[in-house]
């Protein structure tokens, strides 16, 4: 545990979800782990176990504040940007915070990396793929957004912004610079406060709850274990010819948000009903669902031999067991 880390890595967002998950497999890679995070989104639950490692440190603050960034990318080889503003309600409900955020914090972090020589890797989403209709989604596809006065899109373009800067930068001023795609990731820790679907369902089904599914249920999504995602990201974080490119990142397993109702319905043993609730009492005015939602991983997989290991129904499995241990927890606290 003492001996010298081989590289030092910035995570912006680290107490979040995956910042959480990128941590303890950079740890386990023997790399120094420096996690930033204003603890809006992310919370120190998810990162107490990584607390006394000695290639580990925790610094609360914002990337926005410049006094908090500078002295840490001075420190760092490697800055993945993952704290963001996001979670359909949460950027629906705050347009100008969510701009404000994602474009600002992402210039930032991308100044500070040109001025310490750090490699970057910028979160970004398949959100910017909008409602393109051609299946599946690869990285040179054109995007296709809604209109402005549908606030989702905000949102999506934020991030847009995030990764013209992100190859911006490479190509001005030879940043290492490059962009992920998250397509929807899930796994134990993911928060059920922002409205993803997983985490919620799994709460409801374990609380007896109606199982929400919207719409008409007959849309779909690949989700991937936040586990497998950052196998990928610490490959790129690493690979020499990575930089000035974008990649999907995402599962392979297509299925409809109603069949992942029952599905969750069954693997939890619940009583649930499960319920259609329509899209205008789901979300405030300006939403607009994405019927499917498919990554192409060509690239991700050419490049670093990456796809990923676990199949829906073990994630499910796990993220159960983990909901499971938290109620518990919960209810002894009362
Ligand atoms: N969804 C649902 N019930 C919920 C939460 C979400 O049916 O309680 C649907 C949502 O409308 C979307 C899908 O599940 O079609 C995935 O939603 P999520 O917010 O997790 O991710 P995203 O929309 O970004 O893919």
């Amino acid at each position: 545990m003492n001996s010298q880390p081989q590289k030092t890595y910035l995570i912006t967002g680290g107490a979040g979800f995956i910042g959480s998950h990128l941590t303890e497999l950079l740890l386990d890679r023997g790399f120094k782990v420096l996690a930033l995070d204003n603890l809006v989104m992310g919370r120190l639950d998810n990162i107490k176990h990584f607390q006394g490692h000695s290639h580990y440190e925790f610094i609360e603050g914002d990337v926005l504040d410049a006094n908090a960034l500078e002295p840490l990318a001075r420190r760092s080889q490697v800055i993945v940007h993952l704290a963001a503003a996001l979670g359909v309600r949460q950027v629906t409900e705050r347009p100008v915070y969510t701009i404000e955020t994602n474009v600002g914090g992402t210039q930032a972090v991308l100044e500070a990396a040109k001025r310490y020589g750090c490699r970057v890797l910028v979160a970004s989403t398949s959100e910017v793929y909008g409602k393109g209709s051609k299946i599946p989604f690869s990285e040179d596809d054109d995007v296709v957004l809604g209109a402005t006065s549908k606030s989702r899109w905000g949102y999506a373009a934020s991030k847009m912004v995030d990764e013209f800067l992100a190859l911006g930068y490479h190509r001005e001023f030879g940043v290492e610079a490059m962009a992920v795609r998250f397509f929807n990731t899930i796994g134990p820790r993911q928060s059920a406060r922002y409205g993803m679907v997983v985490p919620r369902f799994i709460r409801q089904a374990l609380a007896g709850e109606p199982i929400t599914v919207y719409g008409d249920g007959r849309q779909s999504r690949c989700f991937c274990d936040a586990r497998d995602v950052v196998e990928a990201v610490a490959g790129l974080g690493e690979h020499p010819q990575a930089p000035g490119r974008v990649y999907n990142i995402g599962g392979v397993e297509e299925i409809a948000v109603a069949d992942l109702a029952q599905r969750i319905k069954d693997l939890t043993g619940s009583a649930s009903i499960i319920v259609m609730v329509p899209y205008s009492e789901a979300y405030p005015p300006g939403f607009e669902d994405m019927r499917r939602r498919v990554p192409d991983t060509a690239r991700t997989r050419s490049l670093l031999g990456w796809s990923p290991k676990r199949g829906l129904e073990d994630i499910l499995r796990d993220v159960i067991a983990y909901e499971r241990g938290l109620a518990a927890l919960s209810a002894t606290r009362k």
